[in-house]
């Protein structure tokens, strides 16, 4: 099967500074690099490198061309990535020496998405696969409106939270996978439980508490495996990309749940994000 992702393409720069600047405050820094981020790419790469065909949906500028050569390269379909006249979208990270940070994040192309390539997409999709979103891109409640009447499982992982955006994309969703936090903010604004929501899965994550799963009337709790944490990004996109890969392959929610917190678990023993997030074999050898 196939996971569809409608998904966010970053090129993250990083700045290492002495210190973060105030108002008006011209800073030299002293330290440059440049990844492939956004949560959408992040997801994606999760997924293929779990082993899942996943085709990512999306859009970038002439400026970030090497974006999807990257996802190639770690296994992504990048058929559906259209070429648009905006900038790839960008976060300018900048990283003090406390390690204080500050980041300056413009959505581009994530912003303009041709509705034909997300027509394009799913056009080919087949009844079963799987359809992700998550909020960095627009388009959520069409796409995932019209996937659900094509048959495919719908995805969304609510971050960065917007109630709104959730709200919207809530009738038609199989699986919600939030943070604590997200969580929070979904059931003050909607003035409800989260089982409430009567949906077939919702996963929420608890950092290194591990996640809890919500099935219609049944909580059940999956611990995280203890390990030392060096870099916490990117690691509640990796959890999901392995659990979106564990559920396309047929596996039970609990399986795939044990897998996505495996892989997890890698990942913020690392620095970085779509750069290092482990493949399968690194996950299914690791020894916790
Ligand atoms: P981020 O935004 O940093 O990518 P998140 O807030 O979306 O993360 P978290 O709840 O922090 O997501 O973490 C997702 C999963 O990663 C957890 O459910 C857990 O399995 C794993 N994890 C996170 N932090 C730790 C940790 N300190 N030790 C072990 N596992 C962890």
């Amino acid at each position: 099967m196939t996971i569809w992702n409608l998904g966010s393409i970053n090129i993250d720069r990083f700045y290492r500074l002495p210190h973060l600047p105030g108002p008006g405050e011209t800073i030299g820094s002293t330290g440059f690099s440049t990844g492939l981020g956004g949560k959408g790419a992040n997801m994606s790469v999760a997924a293929a490198r779990a082993g899942a065909h996943t085709c990512h949906i999306g859009a970038i500028g002439s400026d970030g061309l090497w974006t999807r050569d990257r996802l190639l390269e770690y296994g992504v379909d990048t058929r559906f990535i259209a070429d648009v006249e905006a900038a790839t979208g960008h976060a300018i990270i900048a990283v003090a020496e406390d390690g204080e940070n500050q980041i300056i994040l413009h959505p581009g192309a994530n912003h303009a998405i041709p509705q034909q390539t997300i027509d394009a997409a799913l056009s080919t999709a087949a009844t079963g696969d799987i359809c992700v979103m998550q909020n960095e891109t627009t388009m959520q409640e069409g796409t995932a409106a019209k996937a659900r009447s094509l048959g495919l499982r719908i995805a969304y992982a609510a971050a960065p939270f917007e109630a709104e955006a959730v709200r919207a994309v809530l009738p038609h969703l199989d699986l919600l996978v939030l943070n604590e936090v997200e969580a929070t903010q979904l059931t003050d604004a909607l003035g409800t439980t989260l089982m409430d929501l009567r949906l077939s899965d919702i996963v929420v994550t608890k950092g290194a508490e591990g996640c809890l799963h919500i099935a219609r009337e049944q909580e059940t709790h999956h611990p995280a495996i203890k390990v030392t944490p060096v870099d916490t990004t990117g690691a509640g996109d990796t959890f999901t990309g392995y659990l979106l890969a564990g559920l396309d392959r047929g596996q039970p929610i609990a399986q795939a749940i044990r897998q996505a917190t495996r892989a997890a678990a890698l990942m913020v023993q690392r620095e970085g994000t779509a750069d290092v997030i482990p493949d399968l074999k690194e996950v299914q050898d690791a020894q916790f």
